[in-house]
């Protein structure tokens, strides 16, 4: 492991590892196949990359994007690793020099598309090859439950059979379905895999949920909050991209469209004008934005009901990589529940589609139906969040198998902000809110320099966010609450029960 945290700070100038990554390295050192399951932004190339320098053969990186691999290829290279990639958009002589210096050993890692490994003369090149590690990023590609799904990269585990020697195989993913993950371990043939799955939460996003009847001026609200800040607006349609881009630009909001009917060079136009910060706000469908890595997105709006959780984790996770504050604003309405209805029964209509309209041929779980009513299950689950009764941060980690307490106090239910759509709840809680919770500070403050007690032993601040948003107003009430803890709340709960009960009357 010495030489992990050497190749960490002499190639990639970090002084520690992230969450997970130094476990998974370790199991890929020793050999062993390993499954990473960590959300966006969780750093998972290092976990190939750092032992791609210490490995004795190369590196075959499996990857769905040529934008991906350049982007990676590139930002290596700049570190001084040699790494080169693999893709149908060259010149054959370009592809046949990139395998002369992989036969060379003179590569540590090759980036390559999932069908590059069916053709035979990458077949001829690698049959014969020392591979010490071959890597599926992207892996919930592999599986027919994701909308993702890429039929080539069920012929990876087949690949990795007919080499000389078998490689170790790291699979990495975003997505943490128990569904997906069968189908990553048991297509790709992996041997006892080391499994690692972390955390989902990103705590420095704030989730917002609002209920606008009129999205549009709703939208405008939030681009002003954010004037000047880069950020996302997904759709669920093409047709709903290119209207709002012009409404957009009418209004003159610069912004880029991008969606796969685009043609490709206005798409790549876009995407690099938005990634070099030249336009600030791009409007797409799910189209846009896997592996992209821009640090300082500041927020991602759903325009839209998204169909499940995964993709809007994915998609809304594209905020605050750089781990400053940012925001992930979905607004829905009446109107979307029918149009998502309407794309459950239709799928080949919607952007990406395509992948899964061959879904009926590939699969062998049986009929249609299952897949229908599995992502019936999802929507389900991506309305309850949409319905912002609970905390939504909890709805989100919960759906994914995560425990998570009750009030995260980083989103809008938490925060009870105003939703112009619900006009049952009340004006500007918020601010009332936040004068309770004021004043709670202050009585705990008061009451740990009467008593010698540190603040953190009479009531967390966990605890007087709690107290400041469920306001209970006697003991019965303030025993029932999570944290609350009994000794503490015997000894201090009347007092801060008085605070509540004088602001409830005052208020
Ligand atoms: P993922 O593939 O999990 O979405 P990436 O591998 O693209 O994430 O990494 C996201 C960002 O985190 C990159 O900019 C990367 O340089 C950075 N990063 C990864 N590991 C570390 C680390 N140990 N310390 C600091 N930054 C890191
Ligand atoms: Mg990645």
């Amino acid at each position: 492991m010495q030489d992990a945290y050497n190749v960490l700070k002499t190639y990639f100038g970090y002084d520690s590892f992230r969450t997970g990554q130094e476990s998974l390295i370790r199991a890929v050192l020793s050999g062993r196949d390993a499954l990473g399951i960590m959300p966006t932004g969780a750093g998972k190339s290092l976990c190939y990359q750092i032992p791609a320098l210490i490995f004795p053969g190369l590196t075959l990186v499996v990857t769905p994007l040529i934008s991906l691999m350049e982007d990676q290829t590139g930002s290596l290279r700049g570190r001084r690793i040699p790494a080169r990639f693999i893709n149908s958009a060259m010149p054959r002589s370009e592809r046949e020099e990139v395998l002369t210096l992989a036969a060379k050993g003179a590569l540590r890692l090759l980036y390559v598309s999932p069908e590059r490994l069916a053709s035979p003369r990458f077949l001829s090149y690698a049959e014969n090859a020392d591979i010490s590690l071959l890597v599926v990023d992207e892996a919930h590609c592999i599986s027919h439950w994701g909308r993702e799904f890429r039929p080539s990269y069920r012929r990876i585990g087949d690949f990795a059979a007919r080499l000389k020697t078998r490689p170790v195989i790291l699979a990495l993913t975003a997505t943490a379905t128990r569904e997906v993950k069968e189908d990553i371990i048991g297509n790709l043939g992996l041997r006892a895999p080391f499994c690692l799955t972390t955390g989902f939460d990103r705590p420095n996003l704030f989730f917002t949920v609002q209920h606008p009847s009129d999205k549009w001026q709703a939208l405008l609200g939030f681009l002003h909050k954010y004037k000047g800040s880069c950020g996302i607006v997904y759709c669920m349609t093409r047709r709903t991209v290119d209207a709002l881009a012009k409404r957009l630009a009418c209004r003159g909001i610069a912004c880029r469209p991008y969606h796969a009917g685009l043609p490709e060079k206005v798409r790549r136009e876009n995407q690099e004008d938005w990634l070099a910060g030249r336009v600030l706000l791009m409007v797409a469908t799910n189209a846009f934005g896997m592996g992209i890595d821009k640090p300082d997105v500041r927020f991602v709006i759903h325009y839209n009901l998204p169909m499940d959780m995964e993709n809007y984790y994915q998609e809304a996770g594209r905020a605050g990589r750089d781990g400053k504050p940012s925001e992930c604003i979905l607004l829905t309405n009446d109107k979307d529940l029918p149009v998502c209805r309407f794309f459950l029964d239709h799928p080949g209509e919607l952007e990406d589609g395509g992948k899964i309209r061959k879904f009926h041929f590939l699969t062998a779980r049986g009929p249609e139906n299952t897949f229908r009513d599995y992502r019936l299950r999802k929507l389900r689950n991506m309305q309850r969040y949409a319905a912002g009764k609970t905390c939504l941060r909890q709805a989100m980690l919960t759906s994914f198998g995560e425990a998570a307490p009750a009030f995260c106090g980083k989103c809008s239910v938490c925060l009870r902000l105003p939703d112009p759509g619900l006009s049952a709840r009340r004006v500007q809680p918020d601010t009332e809110n936040a004068a309770l919770h004021r004043e709670l500070v202050a009585l705990r403050k008061r009451l740990s320099k009467e008593t010698g007690t540190p603040p953190w032993k009479i009531f967390s601040d966990r605890t007087l966010h709690d107290l400041a948003l469920v306001r209970p107003t006697t003991l019965p009430d303030l025993l029932l609450m999570e944290n609350a803890g009994l000794l503490r709340s015997l000894r201090f709960g009347r007092y801060f029960l008085d605070e509540i009960r004088a602001f409830v009357e005052t208020h």
